[in-house]
């Protein structure tokens, strides 16, 4: 039995994690396509209007592995983390791709809800093999394969490393001009197409990325302590907390926020990240926004003249522009 699983949304995340569960239960795991403009297309045709650009892409890939695969994976994920929540767009997700798309096979749904506990998440996994017809015993011993194959993912994503350089056999950053931090969702950063090869793009100009998958959850949590107010969203926990963690350590020359139009999580996560760093570390930073009309040029010429920006501020010793100010600086 094959099993397709769409590489797009969550899937930089856990891919680990999926693969090795269902390949240890001796499933053909299929892995949908990279995003491509095809896909895309079909999954704007299939979607509805008013969905983010990463749910239309997640359609697309569902679209793409349809007569390729017995069944498709589809993961609901309510909740990643203990007391907190993800995107209601993850919580609708299998019922979204019901009714929009046709002629589907059987869906593979994951109900993973980890508000109360992590076991209570891990739970589903053992439910899905049953649903799989699988012995309990058999899916625990997958399910804790696939947890350790996750954990040395992870480790090596904390060493420096992006989800895109384990998929991809060359790893070489090469000279260093200097560090870029990359805010912005895992379906945004590590897809390619979407993200327009922004971290190719930025090494080729000899520059190291630094992503939020590099900073430790611990050092995420320290920071995001010292907020006003808790934030329940995982995400944009991990967004923030992770461009704080950059910023407050000076780790990076610049900082791109890399944001998908109608992300209701990301308007107020970079929002409140522009407005720390205007007050507190005065980086270089640059709001990059995609959507499925984005193109190549423009959003070129916007990382020329970021880079560009940065270079001269550097060869000039820290000049920054004298709006807003006198010209004696106060
Ligand atoms: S967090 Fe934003 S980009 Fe991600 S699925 Fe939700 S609305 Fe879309």
């Amino acid at each position: 039995m094959k099993i397709g699983i769409p590489r797009a949304l969550l899937y930089y995340n856990y891919y680990p994690l999926w693969h090795s569960f269902f390949g240890d239960l001796g499933y053909q795991v299929v892995i949908s396509p990279a995003t491509s403009r095809a896909i895309l297309d079909s999954g704007v045709m299939s979607c509805v209007d008013d969905a983010c650009l990463p749910i239309k892409v997640f359609h697309g890939h569902v679209a793409s592995l349809i007569g390729k695969v017995d069944a498709i994976f589809i993961p609901r994920l309510v909740s990643i983390y203990p007391k907190e929540f993800i995107c209601p767009k993850f919580i609708g997700l299998p019922e979204m791709i019901k009714s929009s798309i046709k002629g589907l096979p059987h869906l593979l749904v994951l109900n993973c809800n980890a508000h109360r506990n992590l076991d209570a998440a891990y739970k589903a996994y053992v439910e899905l093999g049953k649903m799989l017809g699988v012995k309990r015993s058999q899916a625990v011993r997958a399910l804790q394969k696939a947890l350790i194959n996750q954990q040395l993912y992870e480790s090596l994503l904390k060493k420096g490393q992006t989800p895109i350089d384990t998929l991809n056999e060359d790893k070489s950053i090469g000279e260093s001009k200097g560090v870029i931090g990359l805010i912005g969702h895992p379906y945004l950063l590590y897809d390619e197409f979407i993200s327009m090869g922004l971290i190719s793009k930025l090494r080729a100009r000899g520059y190291v990325v630094m992503v939020p998958e590099n900073v430790a959850q611990s050092h995420i949590e320290a920071v995001c302590k010292e907020l006003p107010k808790k934030l329940f969203w995982s995400y944009g926990k991990k967004l923030l907390g992770s461009g704080l963690a950059m910023l407050k350590g000076r780790k990076v020359d610049g900082i791109i926020f890399l944001s998908s139009f109608g992300c209701g999580i990301d308007a107020f996560i970079i929002e409140l990240l522009q407005r720390y760093n205007h007050r507190l570390y005065q980086i270089p930073s640059a709001l990059i926004t995609v959507d499925e009309h984005s193109g190549q040029a423009g959003f070129n010429t916007r990382l020329e003249a970021f880079i560009d920006m940065i270079e001269w501020r550097n060869s000039r010793e820290g000049h920054i522009s004298p709006h807003g100010t006198s010209v004696l600086g106060h």
